[in-house]
């Protein structure tokens, strides 16, 4: 690992002001994914802070909705009463994650900023856009069993790894940034990119902006929800693909629905031809198969990853069929 000035800070303007005196600095908090790739050379910082002191530690229920700092850790928004109550859908897919260790040190907006796991990315004596722009892509004609099969480019087919970030798009979650240019909202929809030219970057925050936290909109989504995620082996592994499903179900008829899939896109994918087809209709399977292949509209897969195409739409209807039938 390279040498590298470590600094830490107490205050969110000193930090937001520290970002920007030195080029190449990162801000520190649970280290989960960040050290993983100062390790093997991926990320090579010159200087870091270590914002774990902040006060961003807080969750918050109004009767707007929920409040969540950047700082809460993955096990702590889980196990909160809150989000268990008005949200469990984010708790499911947070619980789906990582491991308990990871859970515990990894952070909300860690979470947010968490990086492919595409092996190429990692593996930084092979090309990869994304790492080094104008390098190529060595997925593209390489093992892509893992990647996109929606909203990809021909520079980069990876895919957003978290399963949190699932949750949060279903739940129409907004991120709260502060800058040198003050504070703003970014509605998670426009938080995470997709590829396409500049893979290298991965989300719409402007150089020196951190997140300080985020907040979850009051819905009637707490009842009829599920977050499916398959994978290869039963814990401690990222989707194939993952469906974060909601329901608004009234007489058997559904009001309002939600539906975002993970292992799909560069970025959480939102499915909203799905969830328009599903409104006013009645919970049925057929409807719920009906719903899963329209939201894989225009999916294209690659050598290895076709079995996405059926995947995706069967995940979908699966977990919409589990969160209707939840009384
Ligand atoms: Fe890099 Fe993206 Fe290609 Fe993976 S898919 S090698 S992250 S450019």
């Amino acid at each position: 690992m390279n040498q590298f000035e470590y600094t830490r800070t107490t205050e969110v303007a000193g930090a937001t002001k520290a970002i920007t005196k030195t080029a190449n600095t990162r801000f520190l908090a649970g280290g989960t994914n960040l050290i993983d790739l100062m390790k093997m050379g991926v990320v090579v910082p010159d200087r870091l802070i270590d914002i774990k002191p902040l006060p961003l530690k807080d969750i918050k229920a109004a009767a707007t909705g929920l409040h969540i700092g950047a700082l809460t850790t993955n096990t702590q928004v889980a196990e909160n009463n809150d989000v268990k109550t008005m949200f469990p859908l984010l708790a499911m897919a947070i619980n789906a994650g990582a491991s308990p260790q990871l859970r515990n040190m990894a952070t909300t907006g860690g979470n947010l900023m968490q990086r492919t796991r595409c092996a190429y990315f990692f593996d930084i004596t092979m090309p990869c856009n994304k790492r080094a722009p104008g390098t190529g892509c060595g997925a593209i004609g390489g093992y892509n069993r893992m990647h996109a099969i929606l909203g990809a480019s021909d520079k980069c087919i990876a895919v957003n790894p978290s399963d949190m970030n699932v949750a949060l798009a279903a739940l129409e979650a907004t991120i709260e940034v502060t800058g040198s240019k003050g504070k703003r909202q970014i509605r998670i929809g426009e938080f995470h990119r997709l590829p396409g030219e500049n893979p290298e970057l991965d989300n719409t925050l402007a150089k020196g902006e951190l997140i300080t936290g985020l907040n979850i909109p009051k819905s009637p989504f707490n009842k009829n929800f599920h977050y499916l995620k398959v994978r290869d082996r039963s814990s401690y592994a990222f989707a194939l693909v993952s469906a974060g499903v909601a329901l608004h179900i009234e007489g058997n008829v559904i009001r309002d629905a939600r539906i975002a899939i993970g292992g799909v896109a560069h970025k959480p994918w939102r499915a909203s031809n799905a969830e328009a087809f599903l409104k006013g209709k009645q919970p049925t399977e057929a409807n719920f198969e009906k719903a899963g292949l329209l939201a894989i509209e225009g999916a294209k897969a690659f050598e290895h990853n076709k079995f996405k195409l059926k995947l995706a739409p069967q995940t979908i209807r699966q977990a919409l069929i589990t969160a209707a039938a939840k009384k």
